[in-house]
């Protein structure tokens, strides 16, 4: 089995085995994935693009924003199974189609990436922020800096997906506060979350980086769950 020609790689590719033998498969349809450590074949990759890039919800408070696809499909099984069965080896290929989506957007030209942070007791949980390593993969891939300390997570909030459309705004208003301001003044930032639901998390972000002396704040996210609007 090859796993990009080198010795490291073909190592990882056979931890990865070890530890997630279910990614030899396409976690989707089942089929043979093309590469171990990618388990989407090229099927189910297209079907999960194929609605992509999409661009901005209306009434955002951030700037532009883009999303690969829909919050369905494989592209929902690959967001599932990264923040809940922990498949961070599943990183780089999210972000290469994250970091697609914002190089067709144009919106690449920002100096900053920050992603949607989680609070404190939920990434010890989960002992990763998915946003974080979606965030790196993009900063990484247009040479743009990361900034994993620009926002803060002041409280703990529900998951958006449990609550109705009014009580989406009230449960993260107010909930992220930028403490070193200075790290993200006259930057423009590239906010980075996994998945778009109302855009009130992405709202409440973009606020408190505009607030703290953003020049500009736009939004990439992996995926864009049913019913919001484009
Ligand atoms: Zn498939």
């Amino acid at each position: 089995m090859k796993a990009g020609g080198t010795k490291a790689g073909a190592v990882l590719a056979a931890l990865a085995d070890l530890v997630y033998p279910a990614a030899r498969e396409c976690l989707w349809c089942g089929r043979p994935a093309v590469r171990p450590g990618r388990p989407l074949c090229p099927a189910c990759l297209d079907d999960a693009v194929r609605d992509g890039p999409r661009s901005a919800p209306a009434g955002l408070v951030a700037g532009r924003a883009v999303a690969v696809g829909s919050y369905e499909g494989a592209l929902r099984e690959a967001v599932h199974r990264l923040k809940f069965s922990g498949w961070t080896f599943i990183v780089p290929l999210l972000g290469e189609l994250l970091t697609g989506a914002v190089a067709q957007s144009g919106l690449w030209t920002a100096d900053l990436v920050v992603p949607v942070p989680l609070h404190p007791r939920r990434l010890a949980e989960r002992g990763f922020n998915q946003s974080a390593l979606l965030g790196a993969a993009v900063a990484r891939s247009f040479g743009a800096s990361l900034e994993g300390r620009a926002l803060v997570r002041t409280r703990a909030t529900r998951s958006q997906v449990e609550l109705g459309p009014d009580e989406r705004g009230r449960n993260v208003r107010g909930a992220f506060r930028v403490p070193h301001p200075g790290l993200v003044a006259g930057a423009r930032v590239l906010l980075v979350d996994d998945v778009l639901t109302t855009g009130a998390t992405a709202g409440e972000c973009g606020r408190a980086l505009l607030d703290a002396g953003a020049a500009a704040v736009d939004l990439a996210v992996l995926a864009i769950a049913g019913g919001d609007t484009v």
